[in-house]
């Protein structure tokens, strides 16, 4: 009798079943829960896959009806799989701006769910029953906690410094230090900002010095503002002197022209009273002369992403009659959101407990070290089959997202190493299947050791991470 592996290619791909009895053998199982053309369509590409397999001369496969049905299902569910999943953020940067940024409270999540699935009021005016004004829903909180007068929201940070531009400095100057000239990342330039909003850039002073001198001497009839951009990721060192926001506020005043702040993080309190680093608060920017402060939702705020407007009336009220307004506005799942998280302010003394943000950033080291203890005794017998090492390691975590750029949080990691060259080989391979896990694990890589920096997790997702290695460390070779 002829084997199977001894048939010509040709002969296998002719025993091809067909894509319809492929149908008839899977439907039952398959079709009520994906449909009859994904199903038809997974098959297809499943042929199409062993058709190629075949193809190669020296593939010995061959095919029965359970190889192609365990196909057929491995790939209904990863096409299934939702890109935006869940993972355990182990980077040690807490606001992981490509990881998401702030994690939100359970309150805010509430709020956004109850938003998403049921009729909700937007810019709707109850008392009126006609057309509100979807700022409001949020104004009178932001304008409490900030001191502003006015307050208004769009997508992100940067449509808020864009609008902003837009708004006030179209074909008129906007005069700037050149210390605050910065790129944040994301192509967001400072410069390049400008140019698209129409604004002319006017620099002033150096990139370590300025002074009140050259703002004075650079305002022109044409000046619609002085802007100061804190300097979010990067700081300035040694021999340097900025101008202070009362000072700017005063000379702006003086010549009939705004001051405005574009803040990056702002917090809504002094961080400093949970024993982190100060970090200038839009109130604080206000109340020193500030005209306008624009600061983003999903920094330090601990919100969803959007970006603030507050200050005063008259141009609150310029820049929301301004047409890009309506284009950059925000979803009822952010406003929802948005106006949850700012409820939690209301109450300092327990934020740390309910912003996870907070509760992140102000965990202190002692409690992550009893974490990564733990956890490395869990682990460490299947990570030392593979020859490699783990321990315990004091590290330090960053807030992220440019805010406190040089502040640093000490926390504790678990730290995997290899002795040897090839033992390093197999720390790389396994920060890739870690990666890859199906709740995926995000360390990092330092000095061919793989950091898993466990200050953002939770006592709940410890068995997951336990999991993953376990699964990642058998996989690896
Ligand atoms: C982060 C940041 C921005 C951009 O804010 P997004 O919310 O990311 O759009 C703008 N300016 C400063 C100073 C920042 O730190």
């Amino acid at each position: 009798m002829m084997n199977a592996s001894n048939q010509t290619s040709e002969n296998r791909m002719a025993k091809l079943p067909s894509v319809d009895y492929l149908i008839q053998q899977s439907a039952e199982k398959f079709q009520s829960i994906y449909g009859l053309p994904e199903l038809t369509k997974v098959i297809r590409l499943v042929l199409q896959e062993v058709r190629q397999t075949l193809l190669n001369e020296a593939s010995t496969a061959n095919f029965v009806d359970a190889d192609y049905l365990q196909r057929i299902e491995k790939k209904l569910t990863q096409r299934a799989e939702k890109k935006v999943k869940a993972v355990l953020n182990l980077t040690g940067t807490v606001l992981h701006t490509n990881l998401g940024r702030a994690v939100l409270p359970k309150e805010a999540v509430d709020a956004l769910t109850l938003a998403a699935s049921e009729a909700c009021i937007l810019e709707y005016d109850l008392g009126e029953g006609k057309r509100g004004d979807r700022d409001q829903l949020i104004e009178e909180l932001l304008c409490e906690l900030t001191g502003a007068e006015a307050a208004t929201v769009v997508n992100n940070n940067a449509a808020a410094v864009f609008l902003l531009l837009h708004a006030l400095s179209e074909k008129k100057e906007t005069i700037i230090s050149r210390g605050e000239l910065i790129e944040i990342g994301g192509s967001f330039r400072i410069p390049d900002i400008m140019k698209r909003a129409g604004a002319k850039l006017v620099e002033v002073g150096t990139t370590n010095r300025t002074h009140a001198k050259d703002f004075v001497e650079a305002i022109t009839p044409k000046t619609a503002m002085i802007m100061k951009v804190h300097t979010s990721n990067y700081a300035v060192q040694g021999f340097t002197a900025h101008v202070e926001d009362d000072v700017l506020g005063r000379i702006a005043t003086e010549h009939d022209i705004s001051y405005v702040v574009d803040l990056g993080s702002g917090s809504l309190v002094d961080m400093s009273i949970y024993g982190l680093p100060k970090e200038p608060t839009p109130m604080d920017a206000l109340q020193s002369g500030a005209h306008l402060v624009t600061f983003s939702g999903d920094k330090l705020l601990g919100g969803p992403q959007c970006g603030m407007i507050v200050g005063s009336r008259d141009l609150i009220h310029k820049i929301k009659k301004n047409p890009l307004k309506r284009m950059l506005r925000v979803s009822k799942l952010t406003l929802a959101a948005l106006e949850a998280v700012l409820h939690l302010y209301r109450n300092p003394a327990k934020l740390p407990e309910r912003l996870v943000v907070l509760g992140q950033l102000t965990r202190p080291r002692a409690e992550i070290l009893t974490q990564t203890l733990r956890l490395v005794t869990s682990v460490r017998s299947i990570v030392e089959t593979k020859g490699l090492t783990i321990d315990a390691l004091e590290v330090m975590s960053q807030i992220g997202s440019g805010s406190l750029p040089v502040d640093l949080l000490p926390s504790c990691a678990i730290v995997i190493s290899g002795g040897n060259k090839n033992s390093q080989k197999l720390v790389v391979r396994l920060e890739k299947l870690l990666r890859k896990s199906t709740v995926p694990v995000i360390g990092r890589m330092k000095d061919q050791q793989l950091i898993l920096d466990l200050r953002c997790l939770r006592e709940d997702q410890e068995e997951i991470l336990i999991a993953a290695i376990h699964h990642a460390v058998l996989n690896l070779s």
